[in-house]
């Protein structure tokens, strides 16, 4: 695949680039494939409503600290808006502003009915106690309940927020607007939670793996890969890939990277990671740094952890010939189209990753009727919704001669654009 010219102009920059600017560009190259005007660009590409709330909350030893919380409410021509809360060091408004603007595209590209948003709070959830995550998570609910719901705005875990997280949230925002489980996904599975929802994003990526493998004609076995991150994605994508008799040679996490040229034991990294809650201490595979995983010898790569992993510095480095986005924006710009040029076929993080919010998808829909789904027919629904998104992205960058990311953006701006035209203003 040879991306057009005006597809692939190469990106020439030459310092970092703020996470939406990197979004921004990415909808701008699909925007100009579909010669999009710059008025309803603007009107795209702008959030809807952006809320930066104080969180003021007492810690376990009587201080108080005010925390910053944001909840970006992108687009919601297709739908109520969805995307996930980030508890994380690195949040400020511009990175919710990224990830928000790539929730709309992600929910178009898989087309179910949603916009896009996504919230955060600027903390290190590694040095707070469960009690401490609690006070937090409901005052930001204080102070966001009137803006989200079930029909407006659905929150869902994401980096550093989990299944716990989502309880709180639906119990705080419950006291104000009543019973309605709708109102969040992700919940634990006995709180009105999906069956599946958890291994959703890890095992989306598994299964579009394995189409594209399937697409260009190889075979698992002989698709040798290293994870980056073995969070919720990271873990979830080795399970399902481990299970599919792809060989895994690395593994990462927060302790460092783990290596073995024979293809590492998953299942027992699974059980050491539930045991210890960290691979710190696995014995049974050679230690390696990130970096050292990053450039492997290995024919797949999938960054599962923060955003710009791959970037000007270490593009150079990259063996692999495929690229899964676990994580969103792992990219730099200037890598992903140095790489791309180079022949990687890099399937693109509003598609890769878009598992979890089509389970959560899944969630929702139970909720609303109050009936509950097993495990096999959320695992069908979420191979059939991914597998004809795969299909339609192809299709396209093969038509229009663009990447698989550039492809993936255009279908979903031409839903919202429609949608909004059909909305009217
Ligand atoms: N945080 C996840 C994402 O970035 C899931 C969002 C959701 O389920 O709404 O896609």
């Amino acid at each position: 695949m040879n991306d057009a010219a005006t597809a692939n102009k190469p990106t020439k920059l030459n310092r970092p680039l703020k996470p939406n600017e990197a979004v921004q560009l990415y909808f701008d190259r699909a925007a100009d494939q579909l010669e999009l005007p710059s008025e309803i660009r603007r009107r795209l590409i702008m959030a809807r409503r952006e809320l930066t709330v104080q969180v003021p909350v007492e810690m376990d030893d009587g201080r108080m600290e005010t925390l910053v919380g944001y909840r970006v409410q992108h687009n919601n021509a297709r739908g109520p808006m969805k995307g996930g809360l980030r508890y994380h060091w690195d949040v400020d408004l511009d990175e919710v502003r990224a990830l928000a603007s790539l929730m709309t595209w992600k929910t178009a590209v898989v087309n179910i009915p949603y916009g896009g948003a996504k919230g955060g709070i600027c903390v290190d959830p590694r040095k707070l106690s469960r009690k401490e995550l609690e006070r937090i998570t409901r005052k930001f609910i204080d102070q966001i309940h009137i803006a989200i719901g079930p029909d407006v705005d659905i929150p869902a875990p994401d980096m550093g927020t989990n299944a716990e997280t989502m309880s709180w949230i639906r119990n705080q925002w419950e006291k104000y607007h009543g019973f309605n489980p709708a109102c969040i996904t992700g919940k634990p599975v006995e709180d009105y939670g999906a069956k599946g929802r958890e291994e959703a994003t890890g095992r989306g990526c598994g299964i579009l793996a394995f189409k594209l493998l399937k697409r260009l004609g190889h075979r698992p076995a002989d698709c040798r890969i290293a994870i980056q991150g073995f969070g919720n994605v990271g873990s979830h994508a080795a399970k399902f890939m481990h299970e599919s008799e792809f060989p895994i040679l690395a593994v990462s996490d927060i302790s460092g990277g783990y290596y073995n040229s024979n293809g590492l034991n998953i299942p027992e990294m699974l059980s050491y990671l539930l045991k210890h809650g960290s691979l710190e201490g696995y014995s049974e595979a050679d230690k390696i740094s990130n970096e050292e995983l990053l450039a492997l010898d290995v024919e797949m790569l999938v960054p599962s952890a923060v955003g710009n992993v791959i970037h000007e510095e270490n593009m150079r480095s990259i063996k692999a010939r495929f690229i899964i986005e676990g994580a969103n924006n792992p990219l730099h710009p200037v890598a992903d189209d140095y790489l791309y040029q180079n022949g990687v076929v890099i399937l693109p993080d509003i598609l890769a990753n878009a598992g979890g919010v089509t389970v959560s998808y899944f969630e929702w829909v139970q909720n609303r009727q109050y009936y509950s789904w097993d495990l096999n027919r959320v695992r069908q629904q979420l191979e059939y919704i991914l597998s004809t998104a795969f299909d339609e992205v192809w299709q396209m960058s093969l038509e229009r001669n663009v990447s698989l990311r550039t492809a993936a953006f255009m279908i979903a701006i031409k839903r919202v654009n429609r949608a909004t035209e059909l909305g009217g203003s």
